[in-house]
């Protein structure tokens, strides 16, 4: 753990630390995001843009319709792809780009590149000393000014320059419950958002491509068939199935995989009750909870190094698989953010457990100064505080933070009866900000042994199940969907 030093520090957030625009949910809490990424610059859904991908910049721009015609300013097109200039005599626009350059006239269809006559399929437009060129002759300009090779896909208004393009691949493991693996050829970042029988991820800034078939459909009878489309700039990929799925990310952002959200208790039916939690839970037949744990760092974000070869992302891994198995045997359905060596970022993290629906999140870190244990809930930024059912990013944690202060005591009781030395703290902390449901962080510190109990599988386990007695002891608070 690397942000005890910044507890109540953050505060407030500065605003180029709100990330809002690849993770805004679709579903009714989060309009409100949807309005900040408009404010701070992206287009916003209903607004026409062209999205261009290239090896040096990957961009969108807003599309202008005039006289039923799509145009786009060729300024702003250029821009990020070189050095550019223009001037204008009002009638007469010039362009240079790199060594190369164009005159173009207000209202006609011909221009001049490097000397040479262009024909444009309508006429070129001037307007603020601004130069306007139709969309449906993108394909022929560019690669004058550019070069190289272009493919602009102009129904969907997207436009790949030179060798760009991100291939999927689909891999299903038809175990119970049944695993979609999508492969991408390069890291990718959609925003994905669930509603009942589909999980959809929109790509806006990955220059994916079509998988060849609109519609892949699946012999299996939970994830049924994925389909691909793409509009306005953008590609999505929806997965469609019979049972409330989840996303989460491995290898780099190169694999998302979707699974259906655990529903069936992981002891097998019939099996005697393993403790009297568990007993108490499966008499009461409430509705079984999902936890979410989420092992802090991985990949190349090592975490703190808690010795010269010991990595805080490995200890987070190993405590958060037997904090999965204490839970599991208490009756909870659990999901491991990660469950390998790979790397999330915060946005990620917050997003899976939102998009899951998870009753609880518990994030695990190690540190190792200190001796047993901190737990963390989050402490949000002023302005964010709640108003109705919307909620910043920043502050999604707000109308749940109650709730998260009971789990934190349950487990700072839990762990006291254990003889852990441990106490609760708030920090500003990301993603515990960024969640929906009742979260807690909890940092694990050395015990009697010193560092060596980092690694220790039975301290671990008396840590893990601390915190699973805890999360048992306030299970009917959890739940983030009444
Ligand atoms: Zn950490």
């Amino acid at each position: 753990m690397r942000w005890s030093s910044k507890i109540s520090s953050q505060y407030p957030v500065p605003s180029s630390q709100r990330k809002v625009g690849h993770w805004v949910l679709s579903t009714g809490y989060w309009v409100l995001l949807a309005t900040v990424t408009l404010l701070s610059a992206a287009p916003s859904a209903d607004e026409k843009h062209i999205s261009v991908y290239s090896p040096v910049a990957t961009y969108t721009l807003p599309v202008l319709d005039r006289a039923g015609r799509e145009y786009v300013g060729l300024l702003e097109l250029l821009e990020p792809l070189g050095r550019v200039s223009s001037e204008s005599d009002g009638r007469r626009w010039r362009l240079r780009y790199n060594a190369i350059e164009a005159e173009f006239s207000a209202g006609k269809t011909r221009a001049k590149i490097r000397g040479r006559d262009f024909d444009f399929m309508a006429p070129f437009l001037v307007e603020n000393s601004r130069g306007l060129v139709p969309l449906n002759s993108l394909g022929e300009l560019l690669p004058r000014f550019l070069g190289t090779p272009v493919n602009f896909r102009e129904g969907a208004r997207r436009l790949f320059v030179g060798a760009v393009g991100i291939q999927i691949g689909f891999q299903l493991d038809a175990s119970d419950p049944p695993r979609l693996a999508l492969n991408f050829s390069g890291p990718v970042n959609p925003t994905i958002s669930t509603e009942p029988g589909k999980l959809r991820m929109v790509f806006k800034r990955d220059p994916v491509v079509s998988p060849g078939s609109q519609i892949i459909s699946f012999a299996n009878q939970v994830i049924t068939l994925a389909s691909y489309s793409e509009s306005n700039g953008d590609a999505e990929l929806d997965v469609a199935a019979t049972e409330p799925l989840m996303a989460s990310f491995t290898n780099d952002r190169r694999t998302i995989v979707v699974s259906a959200v655990p529903q069936t208790p992981a002891t097998p039916s019939g099996a005697p009750p393993q403790n009297p939690a568990q007993a108490a839970n499966i008499a009461s037949g409430t509705h079984r909870v999902l936890a979410v744990v989420d092992p802090a760092h991985g990949g190349d974000e090592r975490g703190a190094a808690l010795t010269d070869t010991l990595a805080e992302k490995d200890v987070t891994l190993g405590f958060s698989r037997l904090l999965r198995h204490e839970l599991e045997i208490r009756g909870f359905a659990v999901a491991l953010l990660r469950d390998s060596d790979t790397s999330l970022t915060l946005d990620q993290r917050a997003a899976a457990a939102n998009v899951a629906r998870a009753g609880i999140y518990i994030s695990l870190h190690a540190v190792s100064q200190g001796s047993g244990a901190r737990v963390y809930t989050a402490l949000l930024p002023v302005e964010g505080t709640s108003n109705g059912v919307f909620h910043a990013w920043n502050a999604a944690q707000a109308p749940v933070l109650p709730v998260s202060k009971i789990v934190s005591a349950a487990i700072v009781a839990e762990m006291q009866k254990r003889e852990f030395p441990v106490r609760a703290s708030s920090a500003s902390l990301r993603p515990l900000n960024n969640v929906l449901m009742p979260a807690v962080a909890v940092e694990l510190a050395p015990g009697a042994d010193g560092v060596a109990d980092l690694t220790s599988a039975s301290y671990q386990q008396r840590a893990a199940s601390a915190i699973a007695d805890a999360v048992v002891s306030v299970r009917d608070r959890l739940g983030v969907q009444p």
